[in-house]
């Protein structure tokens, strides 16, 4: 039986027309940093590059940092601006259903004692409570981070409401664009941030290359975290990856051109599974609001264990929790920042389509879905 991915959100497959320009930029040579012939040519392809994720952000071209995937960038920018902070603007707020590549480097700059961090609680729906945000925010913050629009359930934001907050207390504002982009509508400049990350391989370019997208006022407050030949303008020094950047450049070229025919192909074929699932199944319950990126639908099937039904779903690609975090065991802290249950969260499944999925696809894996989730069911039954 073909194998059926909905996962989209832990990895997009890299579009053809992408590896196409990845393969040719493989056989060129040359450092982009070299000043011949060879080395200008990789300089010249890393620049429009850089101007195509600038497009697709809507930031300018010199904005763009390339790093090595949207774990660097929020690494980045966490640890760049915390490590310049000036005295007097210590504290950081994070939403508390960020990314662990948030989570985890705020919790050791806080165990470091560089900054104090404090989480930004969530609704039942998902998306950041701008009450709770702005009962914490004084003058005294440095950095605001709320992702664009969250890994596991979809829920999109209000980001904008979120920067102008910040920005009345002249705290920066970072947004992890990472499952954002491609699939909603998001500029840097129209909601007014400081900074964005992404990656690759979430816009079907390859994996291993993202961006940190930083204004220049903000670039001026970040510290670098690897240091050597000052590549980046000395904010991530390392020879360029020439071919990742070169994909990334036309990935984002293509998510720019792309979005609304894609946001309504996925919208469809998710609207599709999700009516198929809670119309054929009993107790199946939604997690997250309903303003949520169009590929996405996290469902909990009550009395299924969600692991249980994973395992027992081939040819079906789904997953329980982010991929980044899936090798650990135990319930989603997302769904658990959103006051589900701990057995409300392990029974839940994220499902995400994307550009390739077809709708027979979707039909062959709510029939697969189903009757994987009723023998969960039946042998859960005492
Ligand atoms: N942020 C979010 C919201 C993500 O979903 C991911 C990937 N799961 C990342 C950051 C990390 O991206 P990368 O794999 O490029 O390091």
């Amino acid at each position: 039986m073909r194998e059926i991915y909905l996962d989209y959100n832990a990895s997009t497959p890299i579009d053809p027309r992408v590896l196409e320009v990845i393969v040719s930029a493989l056989g060129e040579v040359g450092n982009a940093s070299s000043a011949h012939a060879f080395g200008k040519r990789q300089a010249d392809a890393v620049e429009l590059a850089r101007e195509k994720v600038a497009a697709l952000v809507g930031s300018r071209r010199g904005d763009v940092v390339f790093t090595a995937g949207a774990t660097e960038a929020n690494n980045l920018v966490l640890r760049g601006v915390a490590e310049g902070a000036p005295a007097g603007r210590r504290r950081v707020l994070i939403s508390a259903v960020e990314h662990a590549s948030i989570r985890e480097v705020a919790d050791w700059l806080s165990d470091e004692g560089v900054v104090k961090v404090e989480l930004i609680p969530v609704t039942s729906g998902g998306y950041v409570n701008l009450e709770a945000l702005d009962s914490l925010l004084a003058e005294d913050v440095l950095l605001v981070s709320v992702m664009a629009a969250n890994s596991e359930t979809g829920v999109v934001n209000p980001i904008r409401e979120v920067a102008e907050r910040a920005r009345a207390v002249g705290a920066l504002v970072h947004s992890d664009a990472t499952q954002a982009l491609g699939r909603i509508d998001f500029s840097v400049s129209d909601e007014t941030l400081d900074f964005a990350s992404l990656s690759g391989h979430k816009i079907y370019g390859p994996g291993g290359i993202g961006a940190l997208i930083g204004t220049r006022h903000a670039r001026q407050t970040l510290r670098p975290i690897i240091f050597g030949g000052g590549q980046e303008r000395g904010l991530r020094s390392g020879s360029l990856n020439v071919a990742g950047a070169v994909g990334l450049g036309e990935a984002a070229r293509l998510a720019a051109d792309q979005r609304s025919v894609d946001a309504e192909h996925m919208a469809r074929l998710r609207s599709r599974l999700e009516t198929a699932l809670t119309s054929r199944l009993p107790q199946v319950e939604g997690n997250g609001s309903s303003h949520r990126l169009p590929n996405t639908v996290n469902l909990r099937f009550a009395g299924a264990d969600a692991a249980a039904v994973l395992a027992n779903m081939h040819p079906v690609a789904a997953s329980a929790g982010s991929a980044c975090s899936s090798g650990t065991v135990g319930p989603s802290p997302v769904l658990l920042a959103m006051g589900r249950s701990r057995q409300a969260a392990s029974e839940s499944i994220r499902f995400s389509v994307g550009r390739f999925s077809t709708k027979d696809e979707i039909d062959h894996a709510a029939d697969v879905i189903v009757t994987a989730v009723q023998y969960v069911r039946t042998m859960s039954q005492p």
